[in-house]
């Protein structure tokens, strides 16, 4: 059997006060026979003592001898009831052998005065205070009353016409009727008091019982959260949460599965309290998300409780023998609603239901679990961040550096030789030229990203000449196209001349892709083409060049990452073109993928849906405010 709490609505405290009506029923009774067993052993023997006196005075009357008969047998009836409430058997029953008893010595008592004809006033009084000191005396309800009320009224009835008349006899009648009346209705005024006593003190107890539950799971989970906090950026954090839950649960094992996103599976990645075996064996399986029925409550975000392997169906039951476990429960790890893992804890031998105080820690503790290890995600991904900050600064520098020295380097041959023949000064003028465009360049790419990070840059629609967008890159790529043993060929199969984009990111785009096939391609050729696929235009940019290796294509699209970063690399470069590729991409809503293969070269493919983008754009949605000059990102090496 399992059962599913949602982790997010845990059971609101203090919902249990009023639950189970039939409990506290049930409760009451218990008490009640508890307080009537308890009376009995006080008033039965008072009953014996106050009539062994009046036996002591009535056996000297003429023709009362036989009252040590009667006695005899209320002693023995007392006896009975005595050892019958003793018998732990009958605990539940003692009302019953009460009643039973009581209404035997009223019987006793009426027979005895029968047959010793006795006044029936005096039997109708002493029927009557025995009738209500009961009444007061045993909490036993008014069915137990009734039935000794009855017992008393029927059999003072039978025998009152042996009994001796000193008055009329119908003031007797009177007397008893009145007596077991109202002794019934005392019976159950004072049940009703009773039970709404026992009521408030039930509740008052439960709601104190709940308050220091309450306050034992703040405290534990604020130990948890501070333990936590301590504990962020270390590599035990898990085991560490582990060791928490088993002390804060008292339970023998606990084990942390984490999500593998890209194996869109789960991974066991600590445990506390479970054999080696087990975990060597956990260790090396992957649980695919869709693989357990147990994975799919967690998705929801519910708590799965299990409270015996043998019985339930989220996990085959053999498999949760063989790692020892008997009862466990589980609660997700949620990040945005998503289950990024989920805890295990449990007992090996013991099975039944978790508590309700288990059930609410186990889900804090996922909860502080969850945002640990967020804050450790933001800390690694700062840390991230600063590395290719730094890294970033060392390259900039290396890359400003280069042609500072260069344009340095020629000015120097120019002031220091006068003599120079014109084709010599307008060779070193080309040099400097060409180095400060590729710092303007590099600037211009530090710019654009800089406005692109701030969220300055707006998109611009307006009618774009394909063709003529691809000769002017064309040109502006011909000095470099020129390198000995490189072709470069530029095809325009698209049957849309004019389309409606951003024609500054379109040639951007355009720019940083030729610049990188062009440079990463030492010998070989670039193959540059726009084609139209049904509402697309799609530009592919392929080359013959080093190629990249699968491994490093996921990541060639981030911010300031080169698959060779290092100081001393053959290529220039600041890691950004094709990250300033990709954002302006999506700006224009479009999609960009790459196919490659190290040694024979890389196809960068950008597909744009023209026909979706000029009405958005131009709808006011984009405010069109005009951008700065063309911004480029493609650097020449
Ligand atoms: P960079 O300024 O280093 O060229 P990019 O963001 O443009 O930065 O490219 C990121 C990395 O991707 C490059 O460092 C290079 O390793 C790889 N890369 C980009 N284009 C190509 C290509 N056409 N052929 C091989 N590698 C490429």
């Amino acid at each position: 059997m399992t059962s599913g709490v949602d982790g997010a609505a845990a059971e609101p405290a203090g919902s249990t006060l009023a639950a189970d009506p039939l409990g506290l029923r049930r409760s009451y009774a218990v008490e009640t026979a508890r307080l009537v067993r308890a009376r009995l052993d006080v008033s039965l023997p008072l009953f014996i003592v106050f009539m062994g006196i009046d036996v002591l005075f009535e056996r000297r009357m003429p023709g009362h001898e036989s009252v040590v008969v009667a006695y005899a047998a209320e002693i023995v009836i007392c006896l009975v009831a005595f050892a019958l409430t003793r018998i732990p058997r009958l605990a539940e029953h003692v009302t019953a052998i009460a009643t039973v008893a009581t209404s035997g010595l009223a019987l006793a008592m009426v027979i005895y005065s029968a047959y010793v004809g006795s006044p029936a006033d005096a039997v109708a009084i002493g029927q009557v205070c025995m009738m209500t000191c009961l009444a007061v005396v045993l909490p036993w309800g008014w069915r137990a009353q009734l039935v000794l009320a009855g017992t008393s009224f029927v059999s003072f009835t039978a025998a009152l016409p042996l009994l001796a008349q000193t008055s009329p006899s119908l003031f007797a009648l009177v007397g008893m009727v009145t007596g077991a009346t109202s002794s019934c209705v005392a019976a159950i005024f004072l049940d009703r008091y009773r039970f709404e006593a026992f009521t408030r003190a039930a509740e008052r107890s439960r709601a104190y019982a709940l308050q220091e539950e309450e306050a034992e799971i703040s405290t534990a989970l604020l130990h948890v959260g501070q333990t936590l906090s301590q504990l962020v950026g270390r590599s035990d954090l898990l085991e560490q949460v582990n060791r928490l839950v088993t002390g804060a649960l008292g339970c023998d094992w606990s084990s942390t599965f984490v999500l593998d996103e890209q194996a869109d599976a789960l991974r066991f990645v600590a445990n506390v309290g479970s054999r080696e075996e087990v975990r060597t064996e956990l260790e090396h399986i992957d649980f695919p998300l869709d693989s357990l029925p147990l994975f799919e409550e967690l998705r929801r975000g519910h708590l799965v409780e299990v409270p015996d392997a043998r019985t339930q169906s989220v996990v085959p039951p053999d498999l949760l023998l063989r790692w020892e476990v008997a009862s466990m429960m589980c609660v997700p790890i949620c990040r945005n609603d998503r289950l990024t893992g989920f805890i295990a804890s449990g007992y090996r031998t013991r099975t039944g239901p978790f508590t309700r105080k288990q059930r609410r820690l186990a889900i804090g503790i996922a909860q502080a679990v969850a945002v640990g290890l967020e804050n450790e995600r933001l800390i690694r991904d700062l840390r991230a961040a600063n590395r290719l900050k730094s890294d970033f600064v060392s390259t900039m520098s290396h890359e400003l550096r280069t042609p500072l020295n260069v344009i340095l380097g020629y000015a120097e041959m120019l002031g220091e030789a006068p003599g120079l023949s014109a084709h010599d000064t307008e060779h070193l003028a080309q040099g400097i030229r060409r180095s400060a465009t590729e710092l303007l360049e590099l600037v211009t790419a530090t710019l654009d990203l800089g406005r692109m990070e701030s969220g300055r840059d707006v998109l611009r629609v307006e009618p774009v000449a394909l063709a003529e967008l691809l000769h002017e890159v064309e040109l502006e790529f011909e000095p470099l196209s020129q390198r000995a043993g490189l072709t470069v060929t530029w095809r325009n199969d698209c049957d849309s001349e004019v389309v409606a984009t951003d024609r500054v990111k379109l040639k951007t785009i355009v720019k940083n892709l030729v610049g990188n096939a062009i440079k990463y391609t030492p010998q070989g050729s670039v193959d540059v083409r726009v084609r139209r696929d049904g509402d697309d235009v799609v530009l592919a940019v392929a080359d013959t060049g080093i190629g990249i290796d699968q491994q490093d294509v996921a990541t060639i699209f981030e911010m300031f990452r080169q698959i060779d970063g290092s100081a001393t690399r053959t290529y220039g470069g600041v890691g950004l073109g094709l990250y300033i590729v990709r954002q302006l991409v999506e700006r224009l809503r479009g999609r960009i993928e790459v196919a490659s293969e190290p040694g024979a070269g890389s196809t960068f493919t950008v597909r744009l849906p023209l026909e979706r983008l000029a009405p958005r754009a131009t709808n006011g949605r984009e405010p069109a405010a005009p951008l700065a000059p063309a911004a480029t990102a493609a650097r020449s090496d």
